[in-house]
């Protein structure tokens, strides 16, 4: 095999001819095929089914006193604030336990910021002329979303291989109408990027002109390694406060990924001054989130230990998956010099960026075949890569078959998206 960028024109036409015919054969067969979004597989779900049987008896259901089945306590139960503050490093007082989505905990409190400001607001953001949020690309495409229906101006900040260019974020921050940033510092989506110590210093030691900055800090990868032992991670919070800045960090995780997506427990992990603001706030729009589902949590995971086990349980479905994914791109693109991808070591995605100006194109042939993937510049704010080349794959869901019909494809889509930019 040789680079497509070093074969004359006619070798490119008979690579194109033998990659097209290919490409019929696939699509005749009428597959349908998904590697869209990050969801665990049917054999995930089915393995944590014994969650749905911890609860039976009407004492089980209470909780350090707490009847789970009745109103109250809007910040969780204590046993599950106790839970997530075992998984974080963080303080049971700093967790405020919320219902099955950990984007629902970060879209409210943006929204309080826009509804009521926030604790050091000097009003709520929906008075204000502007406000620009900084979005490290390719990153996750709800979070972009979210600052997007708020009509935030959405700031791109390129990542690098240790979390978000910093130089350009402590620039950025200079400006007082940059109120936020979106974090996924773990695994990032869809890199699997892990934040250096360094980058997360330079982070919790920034100091934004806004007063109310939001480090939206979403930890929803902090446990799911799915090659290698479990990776220790900073307490964001204290790291935070030890400059100065305990009041600008709010971390977000859930069990989406290590129970169920669909009814699992989310965590908004701030400081005590923080919840002390917001709590009654919430108060408002709810008495409290589902705590019978917060306590099969603690009554099934137990605590952190008991849990990372279960992460490995979790890894040893998903290893060959991303192999199978991977192992395809080593054999079928590295030659041809037409992409690149890094190799992460959790999370749920691979990013693969294609030929600039190919991922589009990539992606359409791909649907025709019958293989659904991410939209692309998904990955980027408003749904725009600049270099139309980032191509987000999930490997999380389809059963390992399928997922080798599915990788097999989408590399014969993204050799003829490139044969065609190179003109045949
Ligand atoms: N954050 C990130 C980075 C994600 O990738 C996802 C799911 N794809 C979520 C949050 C959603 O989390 P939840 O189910 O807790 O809302």
């Amino acid at each position: 095999m040789m680079k497509y960028t070093e074969m004359t024109a006619r070798q490119r036409q008979a690579e194109y001819d033998a990659v097209l015919a290919d490409y019929e054969k696939q699509k005749a067969l009428g597959l349908k095929l998904n590697m869209a979004r990050g969801k665990p597989s049917t054999e995930q779900l089915n393995m944590v089914m014994d969650m749905c049987s911890v609860l039976v008896k009407p004492e089980d259901f209470v909780s350090d006193g707490i009847d789970s089945r009745n109103y109250g306590n809007v910040d969780g139960l204590p046993a599950a604030k106790a839970l997530f503050a075992d998984i974080l490093g963080c303080k049971p007082e700093q967790c405020f336990v919320g219902g099955n989505a950990s984007l629902q905990l970060m879209y409210d409190a943006i929204s309080k910021a826009y509804t009521h400001g926030l604790l050091h607001s000097e009003k709520p953001w929906s008075k204000l002329e502007k406000v620009k949020w900084l979005c490290p690309a390719p990153g996750y495409d709800r979070h972009f979303k979210v600052t997007q229906t708020f009509g935030a101006e959405l700031i791109t900040v390129p990542m690098t291989a240790d979390g978000p260019d910093m130089d350009r974020v402590e620039e950025l921050i200079q400006d007082p109408a940059v109120k936020g940033m979106w974090n996924v510092p773990k695994y990032s989506n869809p890199e699997g990027v892990v934040y250096s110590d360094e980058t997360i210093r330079r982070i919790a030691s920034m100091k934004p002109a806004a007063p109310d900055f939001m480090l939206m800090w979403d930890n929803a990868y902090c446990i799911h390694e799915f090659e290698g032992d479990f990776v220790p991670f900073a307490d964001i919070l204290s790291l935070c406060a030890e400059y100065g800045n305990a009041d600008m960090v709010y971390e977000f995780a859930s069990t989406s990924k290590v129970t169920f997506p669909g009814a699992g427990v989310s965590v908004m992990a701030t400081s005590e001054a923080n919840l002390a603001y917001l709590k009654p706030i919430i108060n408002i729009q709810t008495i409290g989130y589902d705590k019978i589902n917060q306590l099969r949590h603690v009554k099934y995971l137990k605590n952190k230990e008991h849990t990372l086990a279960l992460m490995q349980r979790h890894a040893a479905i998903l290893r060959p998956k991303f192999h199978t994914v991977l192992d395809a791109l080593d054999r079928e693109i590295a030659p041809l010099g037409i992409g690149t991808w890094k190799r992460p070591m959790g999370g749920y995605f691979v990013s693969y960026d294609a030929m600039p100006g190919t991922a589009k194109r990539a992606l359409a042939l791909c649907k025709e075949a019958g293989v659904t993937m991410t939209g692309a510049g998904a990955t980027f704010p408003y749904g725009e890569d600049p270099r139309d080349s980032n191509i987000r794959i999930a490997p999380s869901l389809p059963p390992v078959e399928e997922l080798q019909q599915a990788i097999a494809i989408f590399c014969i889509c993204v050799k003829l998206a490139a044969l065609e930019k190179l003109g045949v």
